[in-house]
């Protein structure tokens, strides 16, 4: 049977899919679901400052826009899990701006890494973590040192020496993840390779040879040539398997972010916090590595290896549209309520209230809600005073004039 991301995870002992477990319902684990919150209204917050530097983009209306103006914004609450989720609004799909699809198309893509990892290994085979980069320097252009590193990576699957080596030491495939950080030293793209052999292999032989071939790559690439200790890295299916069990959780494995970012390398969410924080040159730079990355694949498998581990293909947007299908509708909110939510960010605030409804019975949905209409019409006070002392002069003049 081939594996399937979109499908339910199953329980560790029987099996079974977690959906169905009616124990977890009763008892569903408090603190993650605080965390769990915590963490949506992060990808909510960091959403809305994507969307305002790139305002031209879909992730503008991604969980903003219904996609049938026929109906209203659902919210559904998963009993099994205990969170709650939006329906009938658009989802944008974008690994690389979006930080809730991004959230949810990486969880699917690490369960495929794990579950092909799993088989590879299960059968046998050696699974090692390549790291290829290249020297990089503040105002060096992303754009082009992207396109040189694909140039180079291209070479080193192609030319004779490598291919070769790589042939004799029984690789079968690969798993190709960009990846890009920014720092004092500028753009910093890299690229962490999974190789798949039939055996295990000698990594520090194979780490000595590829690294001069990458300096020649690199060089014929039209890149700066890396040294021979920095600009290549291999190591054991341990890493591998640390690797990949972190892989696309970098937004939540970077806490105390702002300052780890700005003394460090900053991930691109470490600069959305940035410009969130205030900085303005972190929303520049933002902008510069959404215009570099926009239609790039994230994570790139070589021909012919996922069916070789029986991997089905799924694209990012079924992984972002993918809702949870064992849930209830608990709420409709119609357009002018789903108005005020976005109006006044409460689109976090207002999953975390469904839930606490569903968990004591006590209504807050509403409540919220009512608290954002209030606050909109004292906003709008001032100017519904000035129309009402408008109506009353024109009032006052044209009886004046008719007496
Ligand atoms: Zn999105």
């Amino acid at each position: 049977m081939k594996f399937n991301p979109l499908a339910p995870p199953l329980h560790p002992l029987c099996g079974s899919a977690l959906g169905t477990m009616t124990k977890l319902a009763s008892s569903p684990d408090l603190s993650g679901l605080r965390m769990n919150a915590l963490r949506r209204a992060e990808k909510f917050a960091l959403q809305n400052s994507s969307s305002e530097l790139l305002p031209r983009e879909r992730v503008c209306k991604c969980l903003k826009m219904r996609i049938t103006s026929e109906k209203g914004v659902g919210i559904r609450y998963n009993e099994n899990r205990g969170t709650a989720h939006y329906d009938n609004l658009q989802r944008c799909g974008s690994i690389w701006i979006c930080p809730v699809c991004a959230a949810q198309i990486s969880e699917g893509r690490r369960q495929e890494l794990k579950a092909g990892i799993a088989k590879w290994t299960g059968q046998g085979g050696a699974v090692y973590l390549l790291t290829l980069t290249n020297p990089h320097h503040y105002g060096d252009n992303l754009d082009q040192l992207l396109g040189g590193q694909k140039k180079a990576l291209k070479y080193l699957w192609s030319d004779r020496k490598p291919k070769e080596m790589f042939a004799s030491l029984g690789k079968v495939g690969h798993i190709i993840a960009s990846e890009v950080t920014s720092g004092k030293n500028g753009w910093h793209p890299h690229y962490h390779i999974l190789l798949f052999f039939k055996g295990h292999i000698n990594e520090k032989a194979l780490q000595s040879f590829i690294a001069l071939q990458w300096q020649n790559c690199c060089k014929k690439a039209g890149l700066k040539v890396p040294s021979i200790e920095h600009g290549c890295d291999i190591q054991d299916g341990t890493y591998a398997d640390k690797y990949v069990s972190k892989w696309g959780l970098e937004d939540e494995m970077t806490k105390g972010h702002t300052k780890k970012g700005r003394e460090g390398s900053a991930t691109p969410w470490d600069l959305l916090r940035q410009y969130e924080d205030g900085c303005e040159r972190s929303g520049r730079l933002f902008q510069q590595y959404a215009l570099a990355f926009k239609g790039k694949v994230q994570l790139r498998w070589s021909k012919g290896l996922k069916d070789l581990l029986l991997v089905e293909d799924v694209t990012d947007e079924q992984l972002a549209t993918e809702t949870e299908k064992d849930s209830i509708e608990i709420k409709v909110l119609n357009r002018e309520m789903f108005r005020l939510v976005i109006k006044y960010k409460l689109r976090a605030s207002v999953l975390r209230a469904a839930e606490l409804e569903m968990t004591d019975g006590y209504s807050r949905i509403n409540d919220l809600i009512m608290d954002a209409a209030i606050r909109e019409t004292k906003e709008n006070m001032p100017r519904l005073m000035k129309d009402a002392e408008l109506i009353d002069v024109q009032y006052r003049t044209l009886a004046l004039a008719a007496s």
